[in-house]
């Protein structure tokens, strides 16, 4: 029997969009709302995403005729616990799926941790993304040196940005005022720390290749920090990218070995084994130096990492940026699984009709695809869910009323389009797009568009008060 009902899905990202592609595969009368408190959908496509990975970035186009031609609405723009609450998404939905990634920072929990100087990747990335929440960030970065810690791809994908020339920022969409500020810094060394070795690195080998790819930085790697092979012990679903990284490395040593003493290219430092265990500095100076103990060198588990009791790296660096894994942050009206750093959920239900996906349900790892898994699992619950649900909730037309009468500026689909074309435009045909920073100027674009075609709607109805009144866009007929 076909499913009817309602779904309301909370962020735009790459999960919420596929729970939403799910749910509209498998039960085409069932309405979708997609909400994101920003105006602009795609989560850490557009967030996260490094801002030199623009193929990467393209699989939003997978995601655009959801909106434009599968009704899927996006209501953007609203704060749910703020405009809106979940209790009220309940009532109004007949299932409600949270997909809203993993926003904080994990914590090194090192003295100095806090001092002025010390960013977060989720920080640090929003920043340079142009992300609202880090518009204001404005790092320090003094130069010369700066320390990256961590082994994934978000610490390759830190200290490449950081790399990049002024020719390679400028046809990327870095936010403006990271590509000033990163071009204005004077660097000459960026550390990369693991706390295990090159076996046990997160990194995939693409984004690892591509650290020898800069026209204005050179990976430093040492040959005696390399094993001679890849162990039998290794997880063999590790093996092979493994394999490949360590070729990629033996390339990166032969090279350091081979490089001119006076090469002037930023040189990106891979220190192995090499685990924090201060921060130094004071509030007025920020950031003076990092100390790091070497760990053993055998192969282990991440707590295998432990000191070796041999002493310590000192490197002097005016910024330290920790790409450690990001967590959940709190939602509000939900207890947060504080261990795990996830909604606190079984399986994905975190109660009878309220489901999770996504980052928040499982942490965060995996590339961008690898979140179908769990977007399909919470799309097949929902929709199981609304088979049991006797009395059909009123769905987004309710919400649509609500939120209008809060007097929240919602921003649909069209919006959003508006907002990209500016974007684009605004990127004089080299860049991408320049990317806006703050919300009020993404809505600032949308209200010049409403009063554009209001003005057309006045002059072709004379006897139209030219009111607008901003629409969610269209129910689906579905
Ligand atoms: P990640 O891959 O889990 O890497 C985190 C790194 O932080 C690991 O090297 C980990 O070391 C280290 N770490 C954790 N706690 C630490 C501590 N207390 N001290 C020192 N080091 C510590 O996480 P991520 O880089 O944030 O990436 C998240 C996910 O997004 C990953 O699945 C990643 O592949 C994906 N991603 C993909 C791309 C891409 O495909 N281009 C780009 C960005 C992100 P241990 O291993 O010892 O714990």
């Amino acid at each position: 029997m076909a499913v009817h009902g309602s779904v309301c899905i909370i962020g735009s990202g790459p999960t919420g969009l596929y729970a939403a592609e799910e749910i509209r595969r498998q039960a085409p009368l069932v309405t979708v709302d997609v909400i994101d408190r920003l105006p602009t959908p795609y989560g850490l496509v557009r967030g996260g995403v490094a801002p030199d990975h623009q193929k990467t970035k393209s699989v939003v186009r997978q995601f655009e005729p959801l909106f434009t031609s599968h009704g899927v609405r996006f209501v953007g723009n609203v704060r749910v616990g703020e405009d809106v609450d979940l209790t009220e998404l309940r009532r109004l939905y007949d299932a409600v799926v949270l997909a809203v990634g993993a926003a904080g920072d994990r914590r090194l929990n090192v003295p100095g941790e806090d001092l002025p100087g010390v960013y977060g990747s989720a920080a640090f990335v929003g920043w340079y993304n142009g992300h609202p929440d880090w518009a204001r960030l404005a790092p320090r970065i003094p130069g010369p040196r700066v320390a990256v810690i961590g082994n994934g791809n978000v610490a390759l994908d830190v200290a490449r940005i950081l790399a990049l020339t002024p020719g390679e920022m400028a046809v990327t969409d870095l936010a403006r005022p990271a590509a000033e500020a990163i071009a204005a810094s004077p660097l000459t060394d960026i550390y990369l720390l693991g706390r295990r070795g090159p076996l046990e690195a997160q990194f995939t080998s693409a984004e690892l290749r591509e650290m020898g790819e800069l026209s204005g930085a050179r990976p430093v790697v040492q040959a005696a920090d390399l094993p001679a092979d890849v162990p039998a012990a290794i997880d063999p679903r590790d093996a092979r990218r493994v394999k490949r990284n360590l070729d990629i490395l033996r390339g990166f040593a032969d090279a350091t070995a081979a490089a001119a003493a006076d090469d002037p290219r930023v040189r990106v430092h891979f220190l192995f084994r090499h685990a924090p265990r201060a921060i130094l500095g004071n509030v007025v100076e920020g950031v003076t130096g990092l100390l790091a103990e070497r760990t053993p060198t055998a192969l282990s588990g991440a707590g295998g990492a432990r000191p070796s009791g041999q002493t310590t790296t000192s490197l002097a660096v005016g910024t330290v940026v920790t790409c450690i894994g990001y967590r959940a942050t709190p939602f509000p009206g939900l207890p947060l699984d504080d261990e795990r750093g996830v909604i606190a959920n079984v399986d994905g239900v975190v109660e009878p009709g309220l489901f999770v996906a996504g980052w928040a349900r499982h942490g965060p790892r995996g590339v961008i695809g690898a979140n179908r898994a769990s977007a399909r699992e919470a799309a097949e619950q929902a929709l199981a869910y609304l088979r049991t649900v006797d009395t059909p909730r009123p769905g987004g037309s309710e919400l649509e009323r609500l939120l209008q009468a809060r007097g929240f500026r919602v921003v649909d689909f069209a919006g959003w389009q508006q907002i990209d074309a500016a974007e684009r435009a605004a990127g004089d045909g080299t860049r991408p797009r320049d990317k806006f920073i703050r919300i009020d100027d993404m809505l600032a674009v949308v209200e010049q568009a409403a009063a554009i075609t209001e003005a057309g709607t006045v002059e072709a109805t004379p006897e139209g008060t030219g009111t607008r009144t901003e629409s969610l866009g269209p129910v689906p007929s579905g």
